[in-house]
């Protein structure tokens, strides 16, 4: 099996898991116990934020631990919102196309159900924001702007230098789920001035059911969660100790060696990309320039996106068409509607990670070379 699908979720590394086994095998306290017990898991969990708090380069007690980048979303969007229309400063948010669905469908809520004003700006054919489009969206009754940092489908880091720094200057608080670019794309929290971030361990080698919203201080937000109190009082519910410690312990991994890593991945990805586009009839989607080190994604004319990927599964290649969460669904995926990507051709990403050999990437263009050829053959898999 070649996994070429790290955007979904990557494996777990032998040294987080290593982290993690003792806090599920003896250390069972509740770190909000006062006794030894509680102590021994609150410093997993106290080392695991400053793991993370390096590793985003912001002060630990600014990170929050959640269920995960669905949840972090969520709260973020949320809690902010809230926060600021009962401050009387608003009750307007804008967001991006291509958002995940954790804050498209978090942003739809609020405006259906709580009565937000949303302005949903489109990208470019490049899957990038204009940040000038975005910024003249903004109004004097905007209180949140929530920008990715890149994109999941295809992989498109956009402009948060000149968004973050403009937002400020004007007072309104930038969101940005940092999901997919943590590790391979640079974060500057502080010179981008970002309010508020999401990360999700299961997409840098840590544990599944657990993330990070690393949430300034400064930022005032309404808790979704109400109950113990935990995580200054944002996030109750007793913590998950475990996947806690090895988010902590896939942060520093991941940080440690990111821009190796990110030259290492990039030159898979070229050689992924290269390949993949001498195949007649397949083009990359999004921007070559502004993407992320481990994404391919290609339109392939002739071929149905579902038979194509059934093909790849058959001679064991890992790939994903749109994203994992709307694969197979008969809803086309928002991001390649918002690119304006042909409607006819099927559309394959492939993403690299930490386990991704050079054999891997030569070996997957070799057997998508062959499946393509056997499938347009027998006239493509369209049903
Ligand atoms: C995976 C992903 C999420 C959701 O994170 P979970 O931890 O799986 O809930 C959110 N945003 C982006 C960009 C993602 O890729």
């Amino acid at each position: 099996m070649i996994y070429l699908d790290h955007a979904a979720t990557t494996p777990l590394a032998p040294d987080v898991l290593a982290a993690m086994l003792p806090f599920m095998e003896h250390d069972h306290g509740n770190p909000s116990s006062v006794h030894r017990a509680g102590r021994v898991a609150r410093e997993g969990v106290e080392r695991a934020r400053e793991q993370v708090a390096a590793a985003l380069d912001v002060p630990p007690l600014d990170v929050l631990f959640t269920s995960g980048g669905t949840e972090a979303d969520n709260q973020a969007l949320k809690g902010i919102a809230w926060a600021a229309r009962a401050a009387g400063r608003g009750a307007h948010i804008v967001t991006t196309a291509i958002e995940h669905h954790a804050v498209l469908d978090s942003v739809a809520w609020l405006r259906a159900a709580q009565g937000f004003d949303v302005t949903v700006v489109p990208v470019g054919a490049d899957g990038v924001v204009d940040p000038q489009r975005l910024l003249d969206s903004v109004t004097d009754d905007t209180v949140l702007v929530s920008v990715m940092a890149a994109n999941n489908e295809v992989g498109t880091i956009q402009p948060l230098d000149v968004i973050g720094p403009a937002l400020a200057a004007r007072g309104v608080c930038l969101h940005t789920d940092a999901v997919q670019a943590f590790g391979r794309a640079p974060l500057l929290l502080d010179e981008w001035q970002v309010g508020a971030l999401s990360l999700s361990a299961h997409k840098f080698n840590g544990p599944k059911g657990v993330g990070v919203l690393a949430l300034r201080r400064t930022v005032p937000a309404t808790p979704v969660l109400h109950g113990g109190g935990q995580e200054r009082g944002v996030r109750s519910g007793t913590l998950n100790t475990p996947g806690i410690v090895g988010c902590g312990a896939a942060a520093e991994l991941t940080a440690r060696g990111a821009a190796a890593e990110a030259a290492r991945l990039r030159t898979l990805r070229d050689t992924l990309s290269d390949g993949l586009c001498a195949i007649d009839g397949v083009e990359l989607n999004g921007s070559s320039t502004a993407r992320l080190p481990h994404n391919v994604h290609v339109a392939v004319q002739g071929c149905d996106g579902d038979a194509l990927m059934t093909a790849l599964d058959t001679v064991g290649v890992c790939a994903s068409t749109g994203s994992a969460c709307q694969s197979g669904a008969a809803a086309p995926s928002h991001v390649l509607a918002a690119i304006g990507a042909a409607p006819d051709c099927a559309h394959v990403r492939l993403t690299c990670g930490r386990t991704t050999t050079a054999d891997d990437v030569d070996r997957a263009v070799a057997l998508i070379a062959e499946a393509v050829k056997r499938l347009r053959d027998a006239g493509g898999g369209y049903v």
